[in-house]
């Protein structure tokens, strides 16, 4: 991509996670869509085996390295996150466990485990999708990248397809209570036809 393109004007009243993706340099905004697509792929992975649907993109150089989604569940590993996933593919690929010349892309703002991955691996931006209000480091909850007193700051970049990916995690989660919902109401129904048998 072509960095010494113009960009349009600053964004420093632009939020954490609020980010506007038109406004930036056209040729990386369209990258940033495209890599979030690859992500978005891997979310819906995730949301086939029945896991949060969370995807994750490694890109270095404008190639894709390496890809993750969420598989906690499954994996009966709290660190199974799809930044996670994709960090250690990428630095198994790349034989190296620092990545400095690569750009993480992620369809859920980062929590502070994997912000802290991030920083290990020296990654040098991430692009974000939805805000997670509840764990996020990146500004929602905690704002790591911006602490000084952390040695390393990757540039963030967050809102990239935010519709989507708030959209796929707003999916699986309602049918996931409606899901419940169901159970229920079939174990109420047995549970009434049983004390109907009753003599
Ligand atoms: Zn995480």
């Amino acid at each position: 991509m072509n960095r010494d393109l113009p960009v349009p004007d600053d964004h420093s009243d632009v939020p954490p996670g609020d980010t506007d993706p038109a406004l930036h340099g056209t040729s990386e905004a369209t990258a940033d869509a495209t890599y979030m697509g690859l992500a978005l792929e891997q979310a819906r992975a995730a949301m086939l085996q029945g896991e949060v649907p969370v995807g994750a993109v490694v890109v270095c150089d404008g190639q894709v390295v390496a890809v993750g989604h969420n598989c906690p569940v499954g994996g009966h590993d709290p660190s199974a996150h799809a930044e996670m996933q994709a960090l250690r593919a990428a630095a198994q690929t790349l034989g190296n466990y620092r990545l400095p010349d690569c750009e993480l892309y992620v369809t859920l703002e980062p929590c502070v485990m994997c912000a802290g991955a991030i920083m290990h691996a020296r990654i040098k931006r991430v692009v974000y999708g939805a805000a997670d209000p509840k764990t996020g480091a990146c500004g929602s909850v905690v704002d790591l990248f911006a602490e000084p007193r952390l040695n390393h700051h990757a540039e963030v970049v967050g809102g990239v397809r935010r519709d989507e990916c708030v959209g796929i995690l707003q999916r699986f989660f309602s049918e996931r209570r409606a899901a419940a919902r169901a159970r229920r109401l079939a174990a109420a129904a047995e549970a009434t036809g049983n004390a109907s048998d009753t003599p």
